[in-house]
């Protein structure tokens, strides 16, 4: 299947990531990528962005290069209430907003029950409508119960390509996506498979999650990145 867009990047602004706007874009472009979601990090990360950052995103031209360019935000999750790093006013103005546990930003000493409370939350948050990288163990997480409130929210759950790396910080992220797109696949919830680029030579990159859903036999209708008449249900565009 083709891979049309990628929800999850991080250009300069982030801090710790390499590349620019421009060099994604390009990046996009050679992947054949139609859609590329710019996210950078909430100011809650530290050296991240400013809160500015997302204010003037309006200056970005929608379309570059022939590439549809999105305007989202990596939000970070702050406590079980799911209360997160941008206000609302700024929520509001963006295309999408991706919602994910930091360590900066979010201890790893919290309960399954307060992990569970917060992507609650964040699956009724109107603004938000990805459920970033939930396969990491040091944030446990009922994954029948995520896919059952995504489902129910229209809220996206994140196959996130930099978690399947043997280099990953995060914890048991293989055995976890697995269990993900098993959950995903009983209830019928839809994913997105996303790079979580760093530097513009991921910018789409799925390589490994490719070979996870093959695996699992993860149906292709449940996969936005596959599904370009479904991209308006879920996304701003
Ligand atoms: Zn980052
Ligand atoms: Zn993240």
């Amino acid at each position: 299947m083709k891979n049309i867009l990628d929800l999850h990047t991080h250009t300069i602004s982030s801090g710790h990531a390499y590349s620019t706007l421009q060099e994604n874009i390009k990046a996009a472009k050679d992947k054949g990528l139609k859609y590329y979601g710019m996210s950078d990090h909430a100011p809650g990360i530290p050296g991240g962005t400013h809160f500015f950052h997302f204010k003037n995103l309006s200056v970005i031209p929608p379309m570059i290069d022939g590439v549809r360019v999105l305007r989202g935000c990596e939000l970070n999750i702050i406590d079980e209430n799911g209360i997160v790093d941008l206000d609302e006013d700024v929520l509001m103005s963006l295309d999408y907003c991706v919602a994910s546990f930091h360590t900066p930003c979010y201890s790893t000493t919290h309960t399954l029950e307060d992990n569970m409370s917060a992507y609650k939350a964040i699956c009724n948050n109107p603004y938000i409508q990805v459920i970033g990288h939930p396969d990491d163990d040091r944030y446990p997480c009922d994954f029948d119960q995520l896919a059952k409130m995504a489902l129910e929210t229209n809220t996206l759950i994140e196959i996130n390509n930099s978690s399947l790396r043997p280099i990953s910080s995060r914890v048991n992220g293989i055995e976890n996506c697995r269990k993900i797109l098993e959950a995903c696949k009983k209830v019928g919830c839809m994913i997105v498979l996303d790079s979580d680029a760093h530097i513009s030579f991921d910018v789409g990159n799925t390589d490994h999650t490719d070979a996870l859903l093959a695996e699992v036999d993860f149906p292709n209708d449940l996969v936005l990145n596959y599904n370009e008449d479904k991209i308006s249900k879920y996304i701003k565009l």
